[in-house]
């Protein structure tokens, strides 16, 4: 789930002006005695911001810091992102902090990727494995009984502040969140993607969240978590999303987590795709070609990957890889190498790498991205008429 900012130069609110000033001000600062006292007026802004359900000046102010190539954007964002996943829970007069927090498992399938509800049972024992293996003992755990698609996650930062409170609320006292599900947008199926269960965990103020961050008998590695997590969640993953290849990813922060996962699924869109051409034409991956092409304005912002069959000069199967924050293309190793070790492991042995950079060209009458064949045009991915699945694309 990149968050793509908005190329629009529309008009700044002084709420969103403010908050310019404020981060380019903190990141010009030359102390940390200074950054405090700028930190203290830019969370006093947000938060009204985020209390408010007001995101215009905060999305106003991303967008501007981003198209200017501002360093400030990196420094507002992470502030704003820290304040919608997190909030204080008062309990009496003793205060609690809550995170919210997500589990990501990336997957691929030739069917239909499970999204929603859980059952009861299903629930309780991702909830039980999840604070037994990867929170601090005196960590409270409150998590939506529901398997998240990227497109039924709160899209603004004054939502995901709401659902943070709403779980640490639940968490503080123990009652289980409710959640609407009835209005929960649908899942665009893909072969390759990301499900996700999110949940707050609350601790008393200055706590330990995480067994990582404990000392003495509770404490264990990240590394450590993570091996327990996948091994004892699989059995319920397994069953949740039948006829998927998957992994699961260590439960942390929501944001960090909705990065990581865009950057883990991505081999996955490689292996789905070789997988489906394989059952839809019948055709070994030794005779598909792939060619790689570098996309974008002005550097390389996603490598467009087209597949063919054989000498075909006809793109039949299209994937886009991403590149994220400060991933550079000319990096050696880089993202390219990654491209092409996936495309080897998958079997695909007859890969051509274009140079140059292009443009990025989408379909005009269903906005699909348009990918590259070996002469270099960029074309409609479209399976070949003998193949078996219905899903080609007609216009
Ligand atoms: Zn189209």
């Amino acid at each position: 789930m990149a968050r793509s900012r908005s190329k629009s130069t529309a008009r700044l609110t002084r709420d969103a002006e403010r908050l310019i000033a404020l981060a380019s001000s903190m990141n010009a600062s030359g102390s940390l005695t200074e950054d405090h006292f700028w930190e203290a007026e830019l969370t006093t802004r947000i938060d009204k911001c985020l209390a408010q359900g007001n995101d215009v000046p905060l999305e106003g102010a991303l967008d501007n810091l981003w198209n200017s190539h501002s360093p400030a954007y990196d420094l507002l964002v992470e502030r704003i992102e820290g304040l919608s996943e997190s909030a204080v829970v008062m309990q009496g007069d003793r205060a609690w902090e809550a995170l919210l927090v997500a589990a990501p498992v990336v997957a691929w399938s030739r069917y239909a990727i499970a999204s929603g509800p859980l059952g009861h049972e299903d629930a309780d024992a991702l909830r039980v494995q999840w604070q037994a293996h990867v929170l601090a003992s005196d960590a409270r755990l409150a998590m939506v009984p529901y398997l998240y698609s990227v497109d039924q996650l709160p899209r603004q930062f004054s939502e995901l502040r709401r659902l943070t409170a709403k779980l640490g609320d639940a968490a503080v006292s123990g009652e289980i969140p409710r959640v609407d599900f009835g209005r929960m947008p649908e899942t665009a199926q893909m072969l390759s993607d990301t499900r996700f269960l999110v949940a707050a965990v609350a601790v008393p103020r200055g706590m330990p969240l995480f067994r990582w961050q404990e000392d003495g008998a509770g404490h264990a590695s990240r590394a450590a978590c993570l091996e327990q997590w996948i091994a004892q969640a699989r059995p319920t993953f397994a069953k949740l999303l039948p006829g998927c290849v998957f992994e699961s990813l260590l439960p942390d922060a929501y944001y960090m987590n909705m990065r990581e996962s865009d950057r883990r699924v991505r081999p996955y869109a490689i292996r789905a795709g070789v997988a489906f051409l394989e059952s839809a034409l019948h055709v070994e991956p030794a005779g598909l070609r792939a060619v790689v092409a570098g996309v974008g304005e002005e550097r390389v912002d996603e490598y467009r990957i087209g597949i063919a069959v054989g000498a075909d000069s006809r793109v039949a199967h299209g994937i886009v890889w991403p590149l994220f924050g400060r991933e550079d293309e000319s990096a050696q190793p880089g993202p390219l190498e990654d491209v092409l070790a996936e495309l080897s492991q998958a079997g695909v042995t007859e890969v051509k790498k274009l140079t140059g950079l292009f443009t990025p060209e989408f379909c005009d009458d269903c906005g699909a991205p348009l990918y590259p064949n070996a002469s270099g045009e960029m074309l409609h991915a479209e399976l070949p008429e003998e193949a078996e699945s219905p899903t080609a694309h007609f216009h």
